[in-house]
């Protein structure tokens, strides 16, 4: 295979955990894997509530800390959840500094949105539900400024390259519908920040690249996967027909906005205290309930906001106008889609993951922050502490060298993964490894997971597709409770006390799996 050798450090990604990194490497020189143009193809653009952080004089990061350990279900590792709590104001006023427009009141503060399960309003937002887009777009400026970070757009990483247990490099493809010939590039050390998994089931709000592929090629090389099983789903997706679904951002419940059905019944009093600000869990499953039993639910923002939708929420708004859906005069249809993967390749306090060379951030990692169910806006909050921690022990272990650009060019070769394959894979992913779970659905997952991988093996990015879909279906399969984000409806029950984090490899995983395959024949 065709090898370039350079001295920069490897990137693998192009969402906010990425460019955070590469900013905070400058001036040591980085070369970043982008699928897309810069600010396309990423969660973080996509990101509507805001950050989390206590940047009110009256909440603090205990608080914070606090609220996290207790939506995380007995899962959140306190030491994490402290310092990245602690750390989250740095990072607001350093955001500011690098140009992001946050919401302010008159007096200068910053606007904070109240979010579920938050104890405070803590969220700092942009123009309403645009903290993504704005964060990302003040970033990418910054980035394509600086002379040591180079983009390499419209390529991706299918492999790593691993010698001796230490990772040297990725193998690229090209990331058009066609591919590439795959080749290697060798750098000082590699960074994954590839995002998420929601993209393998069929009903989310993530966007189409990302589907679980970077922890896929993690595990593929031998790399520490740990709770893979939770997989939070975000209950105010618009039941639109759009693929992906288009969020009603939570920040609506936070403003008011209620819950109902299509009998005008409002559900949530019932089932929580806190009714539609009850944590992410419990409301999706609410939904996803309702949507079951055929009572379309909806989320209701006339009163609250009226028309002050349109201007305060444009991203709402007009998804809302796409499909003919005024709010101001009717409720928004919701369904519980698949949105973020708490858990991940699993990383020590140093972002580094059990393979030698290798560091993650992002929502690609296990940091051991999130648990069994992330706290609403603690997403973007993670990738920039844990960016800037990868960086930090990055530019420790890695020479100084100058900046020398590389020249990529791909030949013709490499398969595609088919459109079908992929297409039946998130169906499977939605109907047995969702929002309720159960031994008889996971295992049948796991049968059609194995199928479809023995049918399409000439495509390594689908590869990293199944390999992540069957750590997460057999995590499920292998937690007998039900906890957090991870529901269980013939072990409904929660283990007292604190839970066990789980760690797999894919080796394992697929033990497990070939054992079910052979239990059914
Ligand atoms: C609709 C939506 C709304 C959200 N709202 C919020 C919010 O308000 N607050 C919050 O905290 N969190 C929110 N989240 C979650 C948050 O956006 C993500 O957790 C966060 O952006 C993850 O950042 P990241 O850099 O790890 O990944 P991403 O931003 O997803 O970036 C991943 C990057 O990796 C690239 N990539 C994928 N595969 C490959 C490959 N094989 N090779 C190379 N590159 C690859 C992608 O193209 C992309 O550039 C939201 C998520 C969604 C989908």
């Amino acid at each position: 295979m065709k090898t370039i050798e350079t001295s920069q450090v490897i990137i693998v990604g192009a969402g906010l955990g990425a460019l955070y990194a590469a900013l905070k490497l400058a001036p040591r020189p980085v070369v970043m894997i982008s699928p897309e143009r810069l600010g396309k193809g990423a969660s973080s653009a996509w990101a509507q509530g805001g950050v989390a952080a206590a940047m009110h004089m009256s909440d603090s990061a205990e608080s914070h800390a606090a609220d996290t350990i207790k939506a995380g279900d007995g899962m959140v590792d306190a030491d994490v959840a402290d310092l990245v709590t602690q750390e989250a104001r740095a990072h607001i006023l350093n955001l500011t500094e690098l140009g992001t427009p946050f919401d302010r009141t008159e007096n200068g503060d910053y606007v904070m949105s109240r979010e579920a399960a938050h104890s405070f309003a803590r969220v700092v937002r942009v123009k309403g539900d645009q903290a993504g887009a704005e964060i990302m777009a003040a970033l990418i400026e910054r980035v394509r400024a600086t002379p040591s970070i180079q983009v390499l757009e419209g390529t991706m990483a299918i492999d790593l390259d691993v010698t001796d247990g230490r990772v040297g490099g990725v193998v690229l493809q090209s990331a058009d519908d066609a591919r590439s010939a795959p080749l290697i590039l060798r750098g000082s050390a590699v960074l994954l920040a590839g995002g998420g998994s929601g993209g393998l089931y069929a009903l989310t709000t993530n966007p189409p690249r990302i589907r679980g592929q970077v922890i896929g090629l993690a595990a593929r090389a031998g790399a520490v996967i740990a709770d893979a099983e939770f997989v939070q789903f975000h209950p105010t997706a618009m039941d639109v027909g759009e693929d992906p679904a288009p969020l009603a951002t939570e920040a609506l419940r936070g403003e008011g906005a209620i819950l109902t059905n299509n009998r005008g019944e409002r559900f949530m009093q019932a089932l929580h205290p806190d009714a539609e600000l009850a944590p992410r869990d419990v409301v999706a499953r609410a939904i996803f309930a309702q949507s079951q039993a055929g009572r379309r639910p909806m989320l209701d923002t006339r009163e609250v906001l009226g028309e002050a939708i349109k201007t305060q929420y444009p991203a709402v708004a007009e998804a809302c106008a796409r499909n003919g859906i005024d709010p101001a005069i009717e409720p928004i249809p919701v369904a519980a889609a698949a949105h973020y993967h708490m858990g991940g390749i699993a990383t020590d306090t140093e972002g580094r993951a059990s393979l030698d060379n290798l560091w993650v951030c992002g929502e690609a990692s296990s940091t051991g922050l999130h648990g069994a169910n992330r706290l609403a806006s603690n997403g973007l909050l993670e990738a920039l502490v844990f960016a800037r921690i990868c960086a930090q022990s990055i530019a420790k272990s890695v020479p100084e060298t100058a900046v020398s650009p590389i020249d990529v060019t791909f030949e013709d070769g490499g398969t595609p993964p088919d459109p079908d394959a992929v297409a039946q894979l998130r169906q499977t992913m939605t109907t047995h490894v969702g929002v309720v779970r159960n031994a008889t659905g996971l295992k049948t997952a796991l049968r059609t997971i194995a199928a479809l991988e023995a049918a399409n093996t000439a495509s390594v990015s689908f590869l990293n597709m199944t390999a992540t879909a069957t750590l997460i279906a057999v995590a499920a399969l292998n937690r007998e409770e039900s906890r957090g984000a991870h529901c269980r409806d013939d072990f409904p029950n929660t283990f007292q006390g604190q839970g066990q984090r789980s760690r797999l490899t894919l080796k394992d995983a697929l033990a497990i799996r070939s054992q079910i395959c052979k239990e059914a024949s």
